[in-house]
């Protein structure tokens, strides 16, 4: 099977109402009248995921891991690119690759998101990287750097649950299948990132764990951040490195005004998502990690350190 057949075979599919011309051409054409979000991300096998990995999972984990990027600027997801490595084994190994697109497919198809183009080569590993492009007003775009004093901080979702399941996986621990699904499986929170346009202040998903992720919007704001650890939602299984600095979460951390805690949680109810307030945002740069008022002595780098 040659490049063009492998292509045909797996990638091509029917477009939404956008694209005027996708797969097949040396580019596609894309019908825009908002503003564009673009953003992209590489998996590569060994690094990113293991080689024995579920191929239907990891078809919907490299898409998913780019929609969170769109959620958390409050885009709604429009096309993506496919530049995908293969070996010359996966290549013809049709089970893999039907998996794969299978996974891949199931959920752009759930977000109206089509798949619009991409590169297919020999590589020595599987690579997987996506560009996906959304769509959002400009001025309700969710940046990083629109945080302000005093700001109540959100996360939604649960923390922790994706690195406890990587954790269980490698010890050969029995895992319910929510809990192995929020690590292969993780839900793009895509619906709250559009309900929140307009409500929420600055916005990032959370990929390198809260520790990893806050910073960027502190550092980006010229803001600093108290956070109630206390208040951090999580299983009760989970320890504070999972929770803080796991990663892999895809949940979305956001600040709001105080007088938006209303419209936050109806946006949150609409979407069907659960949203916590865990901190606040304040005038004195870093950030304050604090259990029951108590300030923690915590390395935003460590893993350890901090152990209940
Ligand atoms: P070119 O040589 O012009 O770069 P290619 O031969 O690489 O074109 O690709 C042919 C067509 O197939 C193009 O429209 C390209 O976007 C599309 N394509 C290639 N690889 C993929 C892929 N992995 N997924 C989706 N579309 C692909
Ligand atoms: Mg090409």
């Amino acid at each position: 099977m040659d490049e063009f057949e492998l292509i045909r075979r797996y990638f091509t599919r029917a477009t939404s109402s956008n694209v005027r011309l996708g797969i097949g051409d040396d580019a596609a054409l894309l019908d825009v009248i908002d503003t564009l979000a673009i953003s992209t991300d590489a998996l590569i096998e060994g690094h990113h995921f293991f080689s024995g990995v579920d191929p239907e999972a990891l078809g919907h984990k490299a898409l998913a891991v780019n929609l969170s990027d769109l959620a958390a600027m409050g885009a709604t997801p429009l096309a993506f690119t496919l530049a995908l490595g293969l070996p010359p084994a996966r290549a013809a190994d049709d089970a893999w690759l039907s998996a794969f697109a299978g996974g891949l497919y199931a959920l752009a198809e759930s977000f109206g998101c089509a798949l619009i183009g991409g590169d297919t080569t020999a590589s020595p590993v599987v690579m997987v990287t996506i560009t996906v492009m959304g769509t959002v007003p400009a001025e309700r775009a969710m940046k990083r750097s629109d945080a302000r004093v005093g700001d109540d901080i959100y996360v939604s979702g649960r923390l922790g649950d994706a690195s406890l399941a990587l954790k269980k996986i490698r010890q050969g621990t029995a895992l319910t299948p929510s809990l192995r699904a929020s690590l292969e499986r993780p839900t793009p929170r895509v619906a709250l990132g559009v309900a929140l346009r307009g409500i929420a202040r600055a916005a990032i998903d959370i990929s390198d764990g809260l520790t990893g992720d806050l910073p960027h919007i502190l550092n980006a704001s010229h803001v600093g951040a108290s956070i109630f650890l206390e208040k951090l939602p999580c299983v009760a299984e989970a320890r504070w490195h999972h929770v803080l600095a796991g990663g892999d979460d895809y949940e979305l951390c956001f600040t709001a005004a105080p007088e938006q805690a209303w419209a936050v949680e109806q946006a949150a109810k609409q979407a069907q998502v659960t949203v916590t307030r865990v901190g606040t945002i304040d005038a004195e740069p870093g950030c304050r990690w604090l259990l029951h008022g108590e300030a923690q002595a915590f390395d935003l780098q460590g893993f350890n350190h901090f152990s209940v």
